[in-house]
């Protein structure tokens, strides 16, 4: 692409994650507005080069639900990467100002992860292996897209300690957590635990009582591998919505439903009257939450 760094103007920070900063940028000639991700890497020049060239993949991606990167850029010991700017923030963004979000608007978000993540799986042959709400950015046309694909592949082993961070294991599947062999399944599993958080209102898994929160990855890990998969409860959701949910949290990978499959659920059929500008007014009229 034609971008380059320096034609780009610093607005106000998006947000913060374990990796990095986001910041809000405008293209000094043309205005355009995009978000730049910046990445430090205390790395070697050589290895930091490669990386950067598997980021590169995120480049070739053209898919309507999955966010476009306009460049990967190295500079000062950090990598840079242009993505396209989402003016909703993420769905973890979302939850925190209205704290659950109704089934037939789930869908609608549901309809477009799927989108994206067939897209991932079938087109590219990437596994997302890091999908949760902060991950899945919205906009104000209510546009779904999947982000950061691939990036905890590429970086898992340079950011290192900073993965034992407690926010990268929660919606792992279990074969996942227990080290093994993953798949296309794992992202399905972890689709399912993000819908059914957002229909709650919280995470669908609770620390063990008398302890406050979970004490670290391991209590978490031990809770995944033995509690049976959580459910969405009967009294509060559809048939559908609850069917679809416990074909996504079958601990068994290849028990699971697959992506392909679950396009053509029920749970989405219900709903389908319901579009992006139904989604749009609801993210729209939201008031964001002072605590980012
Ligand atoms: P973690 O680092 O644990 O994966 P995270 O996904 O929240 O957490 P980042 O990917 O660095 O961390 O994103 C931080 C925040 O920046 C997001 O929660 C979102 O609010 C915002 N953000 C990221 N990318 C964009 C984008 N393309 N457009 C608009 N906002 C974005
Ligand atoms: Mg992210």
């Amino acid at each position: 692409s034609g971008l380059s760094l320096e034609d780009l103007e610093t607005i106000r920070v998006l947000g913060r994650g374990t990796g990095g900063v986001v910041h809000l940028v405008s293209h000094m000639w043309t205005r355009e507005l995009y978000a730049v991700k910046v990445i430090p890497m205390r790395i070697e020049e050589r290895e930091r080069k490669q990386i950067a060239r598997e980021l590169k993949i995120n480049g070739r991606v053209q898919n309507e639900f999955v966010v476009v990167c306009h460049g990967v850029f190295l500079e000062n010991g950090n990598i840079s990467m242009v993505l396209e700017y989402m003016d909703r923030g993420s769905l973890a963004d979302v939850l925190r100002s209205c704290r659950t979000i109704p089934e037939h608007l789930l869908a609608v978000i549901c309809k477009q992860v799927l989108e994206g993540l067939l897209h991932l799986h079938q087109e590219i042959h990437v596994i997302h292996r890091d999908l949760k709400p902060s991950n899945l950015l919205v906009n104000s046309r209510g546009q779904v897209k999947i982000t950061d694909f691939g990036v905890s592949a590429v970086l898992g082993s340079s950011i290192g300690q900073q993965n034992t961070f407690i926010g990268t294991y929660i919606y792992m599947s279990p074969e996942r957590v227990r080290g093994g062999l993953h798949s296309y399944d794992s992202d399905v599993w972890s689709l399912g635990l993000v819908l059914l958080e957002c229909a709650l209102g919280y995470f669908p898994y609770v620390a063990p009582a008398q302890s406050e929160g979970w004490r670290n990855v391991y209590e978490l890990v031990d809770v995944i591998e033995r509690q049976p998969p959580p459910v969405a409860p009967r009294d509060q959701f559809s048939p559908e919505f609850c069917s679809f949910i416990s074909g996504c949290l079958r601990k068994e990978p290849t028990y699971r439903i697959s992506v392909a499959e679950l396009l053509q659920h029920p749970f989405l059929r219900r709903y389908r009257t319901y579009t992006r500008e139904h989604l749009a007014t609801f993210i729209n009229e939201l008031v964001p939450s002072s605590v980012s």
